[in-house]
């Protein structure tokens, strides 16, 4: 693990063609680092790759970077393959679930307000910084995109078509069956990736209370929407947002061989 600072910056990023920081980042490198001119850092702009760049000029609160080596390809593959949808809860665990979607690899993270979603705010500049923060430190190439809460029916048809949805069904598939009996859970996550190895994914969490029956009636008539338990117990909604990214990223995404 390189001990170098590793930046997020908006410029381009060219071998020999110097950029500027912003304040905070100058600020960061200069004062918190205590850096100077020839000292080095990470940088990516989620276009370029990744690339060493040493400070070439200090003035005040203003420095300036230049590329010297590029580090790492930009890949070519689009990192949406896997998009969540979630509904935001309280905010600690909502700023908990952004920070680990982006850690583990979510390409669009899109905020939605469900009939029990208790907190209908969404902080997208909040979200936009514990992204960025996230992706410095998983050494990320790229930036989740983050989209404005939308209600459900609205985030559902802004997904691209085709895509599949993995609907995180608490309740199972019969109603009335009791939560958590032996009957009526929707099928294991792990048989339905099973069949959908290879296409991009949306995962939908709700949120403390749950789907309604009515938006568990319209989920799963939905074409392309894969109802799915994570077993016997009721997870968290930040819980389940993890466990159900993980086993999509270790069948499905790029933890696999
Ligand atoms: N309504 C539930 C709690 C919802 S948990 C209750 O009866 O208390 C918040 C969200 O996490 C759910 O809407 C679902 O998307 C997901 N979730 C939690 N546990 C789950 C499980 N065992 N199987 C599938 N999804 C689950």
């Amino acid at each position: 693990m390189s001990s170098m600072p590793r930046l997020f910056v908006n410029s381009d990023l060219v071998a020999g063609t110097p950029f500027d920081l912003d304040e905070e980042q100058a600020k960061y490198l200069t004062r918190v680092m205590r850096l100077g001119i020839g000292d080095a850092a990470r940088v990516f702009n989620g276009r370029d790759g990744e690339w060493r760049a040493e400070i070439s000029a200090v003035a005040g609160r203003r420095a300036e970077m230049t590329p010297s080596e590029q580090l790492r390809e930009q890949p070519t593959q689009v990192a949406a393959a896997l998009t969540l949808l979630f509904a935001p809860v309280k905010k600690s665990e909502t700023d908990f679930i952004v920070e680990k979607a982006t850690e583990l690899g979510a390409g669009f993270i899109q905020p939605v307000i469900t009939e029990r979603t208790q907190s209908r705010t969404v902080r997208l500049d909040r979200f936009e910084k514990i992204a960025l923060e996230a992706s410095e430190q998983t050494e990320r190439l790229d930036l989740p995109l983050l989209a404005d809460a939308l209600g459900l029916d609205a985030a559902l048809e802004a997904l691209p078509p085709g895509m599949a949805l993995i609907f995180c069904d608490e309740a199972g598939d019969e109603a009335d069956a009791p939560w958590g009996g032996q009957s009526g859970r929707a099928r294991p996550m792990a048989d339905v990736l099973e069949g959908l190895n290879g296409h991009a994914a949306a995962i939908l969490i709700g949120p403390e209370g749950g789907f309604s029956p009515a938006e568990r009636g319209f989920l799963r008539a939905r074409e392309g929407t894969h109802p799915v338990s994570l077993g016997p117990r009721i997870l968290r909604a930040e819980t389940a947002a993890v466990a159900a990214m993980a086993l999509w990223q270790a069948m499905c995404g790029d933890w696999g061989s």
